[in-house]
């Protein structure tokens, strides 16, 4: 059984993360979601928020994939959440080339951490290849329309937040 990890942030989830989601089903049997707690972020949705989040976005998507799809909050090494749920392989999503140096060194540095976890980098489809969370917070901040970035659900709650 090939299981992968797919970590991050996601606050919130977005259409370019369900992008890479969706390519990743098409790899492993089981996808692990890491939502990394991240409090140095200083995360706009608390943990359980944005856990809900992916879980009610990718339920439909475990169910057409046939891949299982699980959401797992973590607080340690990425590379020891990959060893903890069994993953042989951590998927990232690039956008662009601003993305490459930072993930350049994460590969380094988790190889040798652990040579035996392979990282897999997957590309949105052209049309969501920009959209960031960050952005998207930032877009709702100011009251802008963001129902090209994210789904009706996490655009609810973006306005309810900002609200
Ligand atoms: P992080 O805090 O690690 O950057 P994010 O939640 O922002 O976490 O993103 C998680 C992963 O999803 C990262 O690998 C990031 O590059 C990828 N990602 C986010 N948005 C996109 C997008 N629009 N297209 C491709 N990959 C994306």
């Amino acid at each position: 059984m090939r299981i992968g990890l797919y970590p991050g942030t996601f606050d919130p989830v977005t259409l370019g993360h369900i992008d890479i989601i969706t390519r990743a089903c098409a790899l492993v049997d089981r996808l692990v979601i890491g939502v990394a707690i991240n409090r140095d972020k200083g995360p706009l949705f608390p943990l359980e928020e944005r856990v809900e989040m992916i879980e009610s976005e990718c339920a439909a998507l475990g169910d057409r994939t046939g891949t299982e799809i699980v959401v797992h909050p973590f607080e340690n090494l990425l590379i020891d959440c990959a060893r903890d749920v069994g993953a042989t392989m951590i998927l990232r999503g690039l956008r662009a080339v601003a993305d490459f140096e930072y993930e350049f060194q994460m590969v380094g540095m988790n190889r040798a951490l652990d040579a035996s976890v392979e990282t897999v980098f997957l590309m949105a489809d052209a049309r969501r290849q920009a959209i960031a969370s960050k952005l998207v917070k930032e877009i709702a901040r100011l009251g802008g329309d963001v129902s090209s970035f994210v789904t009706p659900g996490v655009r609810d709650r973006l306005v309810a937040k900002f609200d």
